[in-house]
């Protein structure tokens, strides 16, 4: 159950205020009885109207992807290049991704049609978790992992302390195996973190979304995520 103006937002028909506003001014019915209060709590299978014109109501869906290589994080691209909504052409809602990784970076991308989701999960105030895998130049000493961990500045502005882990690394190629654990969500912010202690990212993927793991789909796959996985993240 869910209030009938945030429904009502949801669905397009106005801003919620706006949509407040249609309640009281009588405008709104709920299954045929006009509604004027704003706590009215309405289910899925509720018929809502405005001005007696049925409000088309968008199923609010969730989906884990694993985004490929060059692939834009966006629903459309002016110069046609691939977009992770291409992944999903069977489905109907108009679904977009949250936050963005890079042409370039791999991995959990969640993608939906409920803004109130996607606002939530975009708050600082509660930002999830992020594990990244990044496969940098050079071999990675103890003290650039303890200044990751204590943050760097990027952008004029300290990062927030990191956990951090060598994987592994291949001296003959040169290069390391770095996780990184970060809820902090700034533009190419892994990127910038590892130039600014020297090792340029090569290679990068996001192995999770807060506890969603992409383990187990293939690059371009999906899946629905489950109802308390939703709300675990919320
Ligand atoms: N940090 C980056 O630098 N790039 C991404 O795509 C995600 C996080």
């Amino acid at each position: 159950m869910e209030r009938l103006q945030k429904v009502m937002a949801h669905a397009g028909v106005a801003s919620r205020r706006k949509s407040e506003e249609l309640i009281k001014e009588g405008r709104v019915k709920v299954n045929g009885e006009t509604v004027t209060e704003l706590g009215k709590q309405v289910s899925h299978s509720d018929k809502i109207e405005v001005d007696d014109i049925p409000v088309e109501r968008e199923e609010p869906v969730y989906f884990l992807m694993n985004k490929p290589r060059n692939t834009i994080t966006a629903v459309a691209d002016d110069k046609g290049r691939r977009v992770v909504t291409d992944f999903f052409p069977m489905i109907e809602q108009r679904i977009y991704p949250i936050g963005r990784l890079d042409y370039d970076t791999t991995g959990a991308l969640i993608l939906t049609n409920d803004g109130d989701f996607a606002q939530q999960l975009m708050h600082p105030k509660n930002m999830v978790k992020k594990t990244y895998i990044a496969k940098v130049k050079g071999i990675v000493t103890k003290k650039a992992i303890r200044q990751l961990e204590k943050g760097v500045v990027i952008d004029k502005r300290k990062t927030a302390p990191a956990k951090t882990k060598i994987i592994s690394t291949d001296i003959q190629k040169d290069t390391t195996m770095v996780e990184l654990i970060i809820h902090e969500g700034r533009n190419h912010q892994v990127k910038k973190m590892f130039d600014a202690v020297g090792y340029p990212v090569k290679k990068l993927t996001r192995e999770a979304y807060g506890n969603l793991s992409v383990k187990g789909l293939n690059s371009g796959e999906w899946r629905e995520l489950k109802h308390h996985e939703v709300n675990q993240l919320r």
